[in-house]
């Protein structure tokens, strides 16, 4: 068990005196992405290259730490947690961690991102700490594609998780799926026509340059938002949906039906104005931005100072005002060197 946090201030007149998230572009931070690990069972084609060095597991934060990063910022305002990596599902002992965090009373949403390739036997573990809605990326139904496109899964066991967390009734499971043009266009009413069939809601994220990959240019293989909509509106009745997850997705949803489309548009429909977020990588660093090398360090805080919050969330809220307006992606320009699993996606 992690030992208790010391907090110089009782929680009444911490609650009174919090000060809360707000970079100097007045955006109010109350989400954090947080990264279990930068290692994963998968090697996506767009994520990862073939060959990965990953960050040795004595730079990783302990789960303790995590947790008590993540206590850090449910004080300073923050509501909602998602976990991710990497394969958050692949760290050892990932259900302390999941506890932890349901604790918390602060956090009105913990939620999480996986490859769903270890999702079965964790189901249980994040429906006990409180998780309600699960995001499973899945960019192909084609087990030979699927293969292909994250060079080592299996599609069985993906379904399989997918079809166990349904029966475990969670409020609501969503597909994440990256559209490559020469690749897995021709998945897109396919994972539609899935995700109505199963009653799950689907986003669709444009790839973003994070990373040097070699298998092919990202340029070459950039399908929009916007014709990815024009291509469902031949199949699917679709409106314009006010829903909003605190997310960067923007939604349509399927007349007739449960499932909402989502679309994170990181190139075409720059998000940054209403940025909400903030993400810790594995090995602790603030990452203020996904599209820039901002970081600060907030696992030597930790060291520095072991459990003392109080100078864990000064660190935090002077981070906070270094977060940098927007970030400017080129499509095949890499000017950001971290992969996505090392960012946190
Ligand atoms: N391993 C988990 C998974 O795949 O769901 C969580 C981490 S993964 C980095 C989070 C999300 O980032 C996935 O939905 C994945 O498809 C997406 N992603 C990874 N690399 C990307 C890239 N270069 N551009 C856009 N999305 C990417
Ligand atoms: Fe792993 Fe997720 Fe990256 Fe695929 S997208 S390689 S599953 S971290």
């Amino acid at each position: 068990m992690p030992k208790p946090i010391q907090n110089a201030s009782s929680p009444t007149t911490q609650i009174e005196s919090t000060p809360k998230l707000v970079d100097s572009f007045g955006r109010a931070i109350t989400y954090l992405r947080l990264s279990v690990t930068d290692r994963c069972d998968f090697r996506c084609v767009y994520c990862m290259a073939e060959e990965m060095t990953f960050v040795p597991r004595a730079q990783l934060c302990t789960l303790e730490e995590l947790a008590q990063i993540a206590q850090a910022f449910t004080e300073l305002g923050v509501t909602k947690i998602r976990l991710t990596g990497g394969e958050p599902l692949i760290r050892r002992s990932v259900e302390t961690l999941l506890g932890e965090l349901g604790a918390i009373k602060a956090l009105n949403e913990l939620v999480i991102t996986t490859n769903g390739s270890h999702l079965k036997e964790h189901a249980q573990a994040l429906k006990d700490a409180g998780v309600k809605r699960i995001n499973v990326s899945l960019d192909t139904l084609d087990p030979i594609q699927f293969k292909e496109l994250t060079r080592t899964g299996d599609l069985a066991k993906v379904l399989e998780g997918i079809d166990y967390c349904k029966s475990l009734n969670f409020a609501r499971i969503k597909l994440n799926a990256v559209i490559l043009k020469h690749r897995n266009l021709d998945q897109v009413i396919p994972l539609i026509e899935f995700a109505k069939n199963h009653q799950l809601d689907i986003s669709f994220i444009e790839e973003m340059p994070l990373g040097v990959i070699t298998e092919h240019q990202r340029d070459q293989e950039f399908v929009s938002s916007a014709q990815l909509r024009e291509l469902i509106t031949e199949c699917f009745d679709i409106e314009t949906s006010s829903e909003n997850t605190g997310g960067p997705s923007r939604y349509w949803q399927v007349k007739g039906s449960s499932t909402k489309i989502g679309f994170i548009s990181p190139h075409s429909e720059n998000f940054c104005a209403s940025c909400n977020r903030v993400r810790v990588s594995a090995e602790g660093k603030l990452l203020l931005c996904l599209g820039n090398e901002h970081a600060v360090d907030l696992k030597a805080v930790l060291r520095a100072h072991p459990n003392n919050i109080e100078k864990l969330k000064q660190a935090i809220v002077n981070a906070i005002g270094k977060k940098p307006e927007k970030h400017h992606f080129e499509q095949d320009d890499v000017q950001i060197v971290r992969f996505m699993n090392a960012t946190g996606g």
